[in-house]
């Protein structure tokens, strides 16, 4: 079995800043937007965004979860308000406040897009938000949705055969993201 560094934690650290740097322009400012982290990983990520924004721009980042592992093509997601930002603190239990909001999804890996998809769906039975956009860490194709990210750490072609494995310091100790090939 393989293994190639694709990313170090320089990398990943220059990566998630570039995303905050182009959330910002991109909405200009951070106004209305909220991050939505895709559970495991993407919180992370989400967190990590939130908190290169709050640093760049001095306001606070809002960031809310959402878990659809269970969900995919045929279950229903929970949504979760998270962490201290006044709109997710606002939310009911178990609500998101997306209604008229720019919702910014965050995941660690985007392939065929179902998460994604289900993830859009969970969110849109909250409410309307005005947007939503997609920020992933890696993009390694293979999609079968038309979905395509706004903001990418790292394009990663793999073959079928590969995986991606990404290591974040909050829960694997150390922040890395590896290809192997099975
Ligand atoms: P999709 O739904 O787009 O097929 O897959 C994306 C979701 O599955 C993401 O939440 C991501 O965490 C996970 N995923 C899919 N492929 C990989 C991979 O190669 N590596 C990792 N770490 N996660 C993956
Ligand atoms: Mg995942």
């Amino acid at each position: 079995q393989a293994e190639h560094v694709i990313m170090d934690e320089t990398a990943m650290r220059r990566a998630l800043t570039r995303i905050a740097h182009e959330i910002l322009e991109r909405n200009k400012g951070f106004e209305n937007c909220m991050l939505i982290g895709i559970r495991t990983r993407g919180v992370y990520i989400a967190d990590r965004v939130a908190e290169r924004i709050q640093e760049i721009e001095g306001v606070p980042a809002p960031v809310g979860e959402i878990d659809v592992t269970k969900y995919r093509d045929d279950r229903i997601g929970s949504l979760e308000p998270k962490g201290s930002g006044e709109e997710a603190a606002g939310a009911e239990a178990g609500r998101l406040q997306v209604q008229g909001k720019k919702l910014i999804l965050c995941d660690d890996v985007l392939f065929t897009g179902r998460t994604v998809r289900a993830a859009m769906d969970a969110l849109m039975d909250q409410g309307r938000p005005q947007m939503i956009q997609l920020a992933v860490l890696v993009d390694r194709g293979h999609r079968e949705l038309p979905i395509r990210p706004d903001y990418v750490g790292k394009n990663v072609p793999t073959s079928r055969l590969e995986s991606i494995e990404v290591l974040l310091r909050e829960v694997d100790g150390a922040d890395q993201v590896v290809i192997t090939q099975q």
